[in-house]
C-alpha cells in the first residue's frame, strides 16, 4: 500500500525472552514510561501490551503444524494505558468533591464502559477487575470525605446498594458501571489472504455488517446470520445470488422491518416462496376460496406456477 515504518518508532525487540541484559528489576517500574518499555520483553502498540510467557504443556501454543511452542502469546491493555485510565477516572471523583453522587456516575459510566470496549477483545479480565476494585476504594475515600463526623457503615449504606450480595455504588436507580461487567470477546482473526479491497463484499459484511457497496440492510442481515443461508443452513461464498425474502410474507400480513427480514439464495428464497404458497394452496383446498385471492397478490407470483410443476410431477396431491 506504499505504508513505510518510521525508524525513529519502530525498535525490534523478543517478545519472550529479556535480551542485553534488559533484566526486569523495580527501579524500571517507575514513572518513566520509557525505561519500563525497554525492560521488559514484548512491546507495547495502540495501548495492547503484546508479549509471550513459557507456559507448560497444558497451556502452550502450537505451531501450525500441531508442535508445542512452550510459550503463549498474551495480548492485554499495557500498564501505561492502565495508568493513563486510573488517573483520568480519579480526576473526575475528584472534580466532583462536593457535587451529587448521581453527577458523578453520570460522569464516570461513559469513561468506564468506553474504555472497557476498547480492551473487550484483549486478556482483561485481571486488569478489569482491578480496576474495579481500584475505584471502589477511591470511591470509598471520596464518600468519607464528605461525613467526617458519621461512621463507616452509615457512609455505606448511604452511597452503596446491596443486591443479589453484591455492593453496587448508586443513587436514585442510576448505578457506577463495572469494568468487570463487560464481556470479553475475542476477536476473530481476518482469514489469511483477505484484504478489504478484495471486492468480496459477503465476507466482509458478514464480519463487520457493513460494506460500502451493498445497502446496510443487507449488511446488518449478513452479519446477523452470520454469512449463512438460514434455509439451506451452507455459508455464502463470493459470487453467490442472494435475496431479501419477508419471513412472514408481505400478502399475509408481514411487515417490512428488518424483524422480518432474511437473506436467502436466490434457490434457496424460489423454494421457500414455492412452499409458502403450496402451504396456502392446501389450506385454500381444505378451508374453503378466502386465501385464494391473497395467493395472486403474493409478489412471486413466477414461482407459483413453477411449484405447481414441480409437484405435480412428484405425483401427490395436484396430480
Ligand atoms: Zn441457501
Amino acid at each position: 500500500m506504499g505504508l513505510e515504518l518510521k525508524p525513529s518508532k519502530t525498535r525490534i525487540t523478543h517478545t519472550l525472552k529479556t535480551i542485553e541484559g534488559n533484566e526486569k528489576s523495580k527501579d524500571d517500574e517507575g514513572d518513566e514510561g520509557d525505561k519500563v518499555h525497554k525492560s521488559r520483553p514484548g512491546f507495547d502498540f495502540l495501548g495492547y501490551e503484546i508479549r509471550q510467557y513459557p507456559v507448560g504443556r497444558r497451556r502452550t501454543g502450537y505451531t501450525g503444524h500441531g508442535k508445542p511452542l512452550g510459550f503463549k502469546t498474551i495480548i492485554k491493555p499495557s500498564k501505561e494505558g492502565i495508568k493513563r485510565h486510573y488517573l483520568a477516572m480519579s480526576a473526575i471523583v475528584d472534580q466532583h468533591r462536593n457535587d451529587h453522587q448521581v453527577r458523578l456516575i453520570q460522569d464516570l459510566n461513559p469513561v468506564i464502559t468506553g474504555w472497557s470496549r476498547y480492551y473487550s477483545d484483549a486478556c482483561s479480565k485481571q486488569v478489569f477487575s482491578k480496576l474495579d476494585d481500584l475505584l471502589y476504594h477511591k470511591l470509598q475515600s471520596w464518600a468519607y470525605r464528605r461525613h467526617h463526623k458519621k461512621g463507616k457503615h452509615w457512609i455505606a449504606n448511604k452511597y452503596w446498594h446491596t443486591e443479589e450480595g453484591k455492593w453496587r455504588f448508586a443513587s436514585d436507580g442510576l448505578e457506577l458501571h463495572k469494568h468487570s461487567r463487560i464481556p470479553i470477546q475475542r476477536f476473530r482473526k481476518v482469514a489469511g489472504s483477505r484484504s478489504p479491497f478484495d471486492g468480496d463484499w459477503i465476507y466482509w459484511a458478514t464480519r463487520r455488517g457493513q460494506h460500502p457497496e451493498i445497502s446496510s440492510r443487507i449488511a446488518i442481515l449478513l452479519k446477523k446470520q452470520q454469512g449463512r443461508c438460514p434455509y439451506c443452513g451452507l455459508f455464502y461464498k463470493d459470487g453467490d445470488l442472494l435475496e431479501q425474502d419477508h419471513i412472514v410474507p408481505k400478502a399475509r400480513g408481514g411487515r417490512d422491518s428488518l424483524s422480518n427480514l432474511q437473506l436467502l439464495h436466490r434457490h434457496c428464497h424460489d423454494r421457500k416462496t414455492a412452499a409458502d404458497n403450496t402451504n396456502k394452496l392446501l389450506q385454500a383446498s381444505s378451508g374453503g376460496t378466502h386465501e385464494k385471492s391473497q395467493c395472486a397478490e403474493e409478489p412471486c407470483e413466477v414461482n407459483v406456477s413453477r411449484t405447481v410443476l414441480k409437484t405435480s410431477g412428484s405425483g401427490d396431491w395436484l396430480a
